[in-house]
C-alpha cells in the first residue's frame, strides 16, 4: 500500500488527485491539508477515511475540531508534524503560492518523494530546494503538465543529452490582443483550454505562469535560460519539446487534462489507467505555433529576466505577482497593473545574487509583499 499526503486537497489539483486515488485501492491517503475551507477538507477526510488534517487558518482548524472527531492541526508547524509522523511514501504539494514552500521543505528534508504542483516553491527557493532533494535522496516528480511532459520525454530519450527544452503556452484568453486595457476579472478567469484555480488562471492570462514555469524548468532540468524557450500553441495538445544532441526533437502530446500528469506523478514510476481518450490527431485538427508577444505580455520577460538574475530576484517577482493578482481578483487594481506592480517592486528591491538559507527566502518574500502592497496603496489610495 502506497501512503500519500495531499497538501492543498480542496483545490483544483487536490480534488482531481482525490478522484484518481479513489479509483486506486493500492493507495492510502494518510493526511490532507487546506487553507481555510475546513468543511470541504473534513468532508474529504470522512469520504477517504483520513484521520489527520491540517488547516492553515487557526479559526478554521478550531471549527473543524468542533465538528469532527479526527485529529486537526494547524499552520506550518501542523503541516510539519503531520508529514513527519505520517510515514508517507509520497507528498503531493498542491498548495497555491509561496505558502507551499514549507510543505516542500519538510517533505524533501524527511527524504519523502514529492509530487510537486506548487511551482512557486521552485521559483522562490529553487537552488535550495534542489540541494535539499539531492542531499536527502528524495525525488521531485513534477505535476505541472509541461514539466511532467519533459520528465517523461527525458526518461524515454535514452542515453544522450537534452540540449534544449521548449515549453508550450496556450497564450491564455487574451492571445492576439495588443491592448490589455479594460479586462475584467471574469474575462481573465476564463481560460480557453485548462480549468484551474483562480491564481494560476490569472497567471496564465498575464503569461506570468509561463515565466514561472521557465524558472521551474531551469531548476528541475538544470538547463541555462539560453536553452529554454516558450512557444505559443493555442490548442494545448503538444505539452513540451525536448531537443536532443543528435538533432532529434521529442514531443509529448495529449488532450489538455491535468489528471494525466497528476496520475503520472502519483503512480511514478508506474502508470495507471486514466479515463482520458487517446489522442486523435485528425480530430484535433490544426495545431498552430507562434512566438509569444513579449511587448504586450510584460510578465513573461520580467520573469525571464528575474530568472537570469537568480538569487532573490525570482522571489521578489513571485511575491509581487501574488500580491498584485490578489488585488486584481479583489478588483482593486486593473489587469494591466499586475505587470506594473511586479516591475516596480523588482526595480525598488535590492536583490542579492545568492540565497544560503530558507529563512532568507521567507524574509525576502515577506519584504517584497510589503513593498508590492505599498506600491498598490500609492496607486490606489484606500
Ligand atoms: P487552488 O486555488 O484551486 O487550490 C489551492 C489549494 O491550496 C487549496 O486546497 C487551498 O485551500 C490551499 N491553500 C491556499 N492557501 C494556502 C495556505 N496559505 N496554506 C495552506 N494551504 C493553502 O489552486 P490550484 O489547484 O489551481 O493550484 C495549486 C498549485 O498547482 C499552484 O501552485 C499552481 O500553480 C499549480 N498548478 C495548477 C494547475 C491547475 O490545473 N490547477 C496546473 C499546473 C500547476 P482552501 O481551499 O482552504 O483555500
Ligand atoms: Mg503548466
Amino acid at each position: 500500500m502506497k501512503k500519500i499526503v495531499i497538501c492543498g486537497s480542496t483545490g483544483s489539483i487536490g480534488t482531481q488527485a482525490l478522484e484518481i486515488i479513489a479509483a486506486d485501492p493500492t493507495i492510502q491517503i494518510v493526511g490532507l491539508t487546506a487553507g481555510s475551507r475546513w468543511e470541504a477538507c473534513v468532508e474529504q477526510a470522512r469520504e477517504h477515511g483520513v484521520s489527520t488534517i491540517v488547516l492553515d487558518d487557526p479559526q478554521a482548524a478550531e471549527s473543524a475540531r468542533q465538528n469532527w472527531s479526527g485529529s486537526v492541526l494547524n499552520g506550518q508547524t501542523g503541516i510539519e508534524s503531520m508529514i513527519c509522523d505520517s510515514d508517507a511514501d509520497l507528498v503531493l504539494n498542491a498548495i497555491v503560492g509561496a505558502g507551499g514552500l514549507g510543505a516542500t521543505i519538510v517533505s524533501l528534508g524527511e527524504g519523502i518523494d514529492l509530487a510537486l504542483a506548487n511551482k512557486e516553491s521552485l521559483v522562490i527557493g529553487g537552488d535550495l530546494v534542489m540541494a535539499l532533494a539531492e542531499g536527502s535522496g528524495a525525488r521531485i516528480i513534477p505535476v505541472d503538465s509541461e514539466h511532467s511532459a519533459v520528465a517523461q520525454l527525458l526518461a524515454a530519450a535514452g542515453p544522450g543529452s537534452a540540449e534544449r527544452i521548449t515549453l508550450t503556452a496556450s497564450g491564455g484568453p487574451f492571445r492576439g490582443r495588443s491592448d490589455l486595457a479594460g479586462i475584467t476579472r471574469d474575462e481573465a478567469l476564463a481560460h480557453p483550454t485548462w480549468s484551474m484555480g483562480g491564481k494560476i488562471s490569472i497567471d496564465s492570462a498575464t503569461m506570468m505562469n509561463k515565466g514561472l514555469e521557465l524558472i521551474e524548468a531551469h531548476h528541475l532540468f538544470d538547463l541555462d535560460y539560453d536553452d529554454l524557450s516558450v512557444v505559443v500553441h493555442p490548442q494545448s495538445i503538444v505539452h513540451a519539446l525536448v531537443s536532443m544532441n543528435d538533432g532529434a526533437t521529442l514531443a509529448h502530446l495529449g488532450y489538455p487534462d491535468m489528471r494525466v500528469p497528476i496520475s503520472y506523478a502519483i503512480h511514478f514510476p508506474e502508470r495507471a489507467d486514466v479515463p482520458v481518450p487517446s489522442l486523435d490527431l485528425a480530430l484535433a485538427g490544426e495545431l498552430t505555433f507562434e512566438e509569444p508577444d513579449l511587448e504586450t505580455f510584460r510578465c513573461l520577460p520580467l520573469a525571464i529576466d528575474a530568472g537570469r538574475r537568480g538569487g532573490t530576484a525570482p522571489c521578489v517577482l513571485n511575491a509581487a505577482n501574488e500580491v498584485a493578482v490578489d488585488a486584481f481578483l479583489e478588483q482593486r487594481i486593473s489587469f494591466e497593473m499586475i505587470a506594473e506592480v511586479v516591475a516596480r517592486t523588482l526595480a525598488e528591491a535590492e536583490t542579492v545574487s545568492e540565497l544560503s538559507h530558507f529563512t532568507e527566502v521567507l524574509d525576502c518574500d515577506a519584504e517584497s509583499r510589503e513593498r508590492a502592497a505599498e506600491i498598490i496603496a500609492r496607486e490606489v489610495p484606500a
